[in-house]
């Protein structure tokens, strides 16, 4: 085990045991003070954010090759772009220096206050600029219930889902940061199978709970990433909810896939979770049977214990109401098996690629990762306190996605990714 993932380990800054962002976690965010515009690269721990140019500029990452550039930078790209030497390197510095045996910044009232921010004075942002959203289709129990839905269970599953790690090409545009509402979609659709289809404000809007992976080095085009090094260049984990507008994909998607139903806004959490704070909670994936071609046979255990919720508030409402409740764990293709397969023709991935596991689904229904699923096609309502029931998401109405690996003791957290559907603007169809 890496010395920063020591359960021991306590922080000096007062951290509760229910806190996503303990001294074994250590995510990397960008954030500005409220009210203001330059960017700072920080690290979360308790309430507070270690604002790590500060840091820098008082010559306490001096151990870390490049820090100055990298911690003054406008965001993660940078810093995730410089490999895990690097990451190992800063998280251990980092993890020193907030430790509640660690007199250097703990015992320096000036500098501590400066570089301790308290989470309320500050603005999240995007943490790097996204070249490119990829999402897979991950979850066998996801793709199995939709291919249910829309083929009947017999065709379930489509001939080439065990074989390789489906997934299409996103827009990376309109994926924002969490906090961000966002206008109801218009578009075509043709619910009803009549002749023409019809134009206006998505009637069928839909969350997807799912993971995004942030690729740290990329690889040059034509030289695809073997899976036994894929694990190398991903730098880190996010929450993103892939909003979907099912009755807009319903029409288009035949036959190149989603499109409008998809793009309108991909929403992500702040905080990036290295993938070494996940390291001991790293579990073997389910059985993959029939047993994938050898590029995409992973040599290690790369599913993810990670507990995982959705909670709607709906419009009106005081209080938010979990919805589901899943885990990473169940998802059939791992990270290593999509940068593989991602890269197996050569297709270069570039740092601060979105990877997206797809919505991820468990077997049992509160465990459904969307609306389409949980409601079954909007067919089977859910009934939510006060009396209100839902298919699909109202204008008015807030979505929120949060995720934590449960250790003894503590929690190494992924916070939120929240969003809130304001009504459509609607022009002449
Ligand atoms: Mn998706």
């Amino acid at each position: 085990m890496h010395p920063s993932n020591d359960p021991a380990l306590r922080s000096f800054v007062p951290v509760g045991p229910d806190s996503h962002f303990p001294i074994q976690n250590l995510p990397y965010g960008v954030f500005r003070w409220k009210g203001e515009t330059d960017q700072h690269i920080g690290v979360a721990i308790g309430d507070y954010v270690l604002d790590l140019g500060c840091v820098v500029e008082a010559g306490l990452l001096d151990d870390v090759t490049g820090a100055d550039e990298l911690f003054t930078a406008n965001d993660l790209g940078p810093f995730m772009a410089a490999g895990k030497s690097v990451w190992t390197a800063a998280r251990s510095a980092i993890s020193r220096l907030l430790r509640d045996n660690e007199p250097t910044l703990r015992d320096h009232p000036t500098l501590r206050q400066r570089a301790l921010v308290p989470m309320t004075e500050i603005e999240m942002l995007l943490p790097v600029t996204i070249g490119d959203y990829t999402d897979f289709y991950s979850s066998r129990e996801h793709a199995s219930n939709v291919g249910t839905m829309f083929r009947g269970p017999d065709k379930a599953l489509m001939p080439n889902w065990l074989h390789l790690p489906v997934a299409y090409h996103g827009r990376a545009s309109s994926v924002v940061v969490s906090g961000t509402d966002f206008r109801r979609p218009c578009g075509q659709s043709n619910r009803s199978g009549s002749a023409r289809p019809s134009f206006g404000p998505s009637q069928a809007l839909d969350f997807e709970l799912e993971l995004g992976f942030l690729i740290g080095p990329g690889n040059p085009l034509g030289e695809p990433i073997p899976v036994a090094e894929a694990a190398d260049h991903v730098f880190g984990c996010v929450l993103v909810n892939d909003w979907s507008a099912r009755d807009i994909q319903q029409w288009e998607y035949v036959p190149l896939g989603p499109f409008l139903g998809k793009n309108f806004c991909t929403s992500i959490s702040p905080w990036v979770v290295p993938m070494l704070a996940l390291e001991p909670f790293r579990v073997p994936g389910p059985p993959q049977d029939p047993e994938p071609l050898p590029y995409l046979r992973c040599p290690d255990d790369w599913g993810l214990d990670i507990e995982l919720g959705a909670w709607l508030r709906p419009n009106g409402a005081n209080d938010s109401e979990r919805i589901c409740r899943t885990n990473a764990k169940h998802l059939y293709w791992n990270v290593c098996q999509q940068v593989a397969h991602h890269t197996v023709n050569g297709c270069n991935l570039r740092t601060g690629d979105l990877l997206a596991t797809g919505t991820i689904s468990g077997s049992d229904p509160g465990s459904y990762g969307c609306l389409l699923e949980l409601t079954w096609n909007g067919t089977k309502p859910l009934s939510l306190g006060g009396g209100q029931t839902r298919t699909y998401l109202e204008d008015g109405d807030r979505l929120t996605l949060s995720g934590w690996c449960q250790g003894q003791g503590y929690r190494v957290g992924f916070g939120i990714v929240t969003g809130r559907v304001l009504p459509a603007v609607q022009k002449p169809g």
